[in-house]
């Protein structure tokens, strides 16, 4: 069974104590991919570093993260630019707008996003997208800068049925992680509906950690259980889930097998 994480913050500090040992658990678990998305110019050298390590299991991306969007926005997307055409990244992310924990700077999110989305399409890159409390708002600005061969994922979606459509219009892929686990989500009965083609698995490490770990730290070993709840929604087997949500990533991120 060979599984991808394609959304897993392995380079973060909750992970210091034993990085190595919990990607070798990931690997062990047949998780043999794992897309790391990056935070801000200051988490790129350690992500990089990691990816060095393991040049044929993890892949980074770069990008802002929209809760990082500050006052100092633009020299962070300076930086970024600078790395990015300098260095092979796998996507553009994670971007994005979040309005949940702090609205002071949704016109800089904004920016940024578009931005960021410009880099995708110059480097042709897939886009990571971050939504939280913004569906529409990410929507609106997909609508005015999408084109036909912009793509990416929308990470870690919750959302509806409808929501799950427009998104697919796009041309845009769904990240599902533990929280398809969570009681009473609602998201299996959304996901039920949602052809195979169109999913990718992510744990979000070390956060969103999927049923029995909910509220512990996440890590990229446990996609497995997250795969085994798919399989269980769409009446298939966990090997199938694999194979199909890896693939998907493949034709996504490009990355070489
Ligand atoms: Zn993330």
């Amino acid at each position: 069974m060979i599984l991808t994480d394609t959304h897993t913050h392995l380079y973060l500090e909750q992970f210091d104590t034993d990085r190595d040992a919990m990607i070798q658990r990931a690997l062990t678990a047949g998780v043999k991919y794992m897309l790391l998305p990056n935070i801000d110019s200051g988490t790129i050298p350690r992500m990089m570093d990691l990816c060095a390590g393991y040049p044929e299991h993890l892949f980074p991306m770069i990008g802002l993260h929209p809760t990082d969007v500050k006052e100092n926005f633009e020299s962070e997307l300076d930086k970024i630019s600078e790395i990015l055409a300098k260095n092979k990244f796998y996507a553009i992310g994670e971007t994005g707008i979040d309005l949940y924990w702090d609205k002071t700077f949704v016109r800089e999110q904004k920016t940024a996003l578009i931005f960021q989305i410009q880099l995708a399409k110059q480097y042709e890159l897939p886009v990571v997208l971050h939504v939280r409390n913004s569906f529409n708002e990410v929507i609106e600005v997909l609508h005015d800068v999408a084109d036909q061969k912009l793509t990416g994922v929308f990470h870690c979606f919750t959302g509806s049925k409808e929501q799950a459509d427009q998104i697919i219009s796009y041309g845009f892929k769904l990240g599902i992680g533990g929280v398809l686990t969570y009681k009473n989500s609602g998201l299996d009965k959304v996901v039920a509906e949602i052809a195979m083609e169109h999913l990718l698995l992510e744990t979000d490490s070390p956060f969103l950690a999927p049923v029995p770990y909910r509220g512990k730290r996440n890590e990229s070993s446990y996609i497995a259980l997250i795969a085994e709840k798919l399989a269980s929604i769409k009446g298939i087997t966990p090997e199938e889930v694999a194979a199909e949500t890896t693939k998907n990533a493949i034709k996504l991120f490009k990355f070489p097998q």
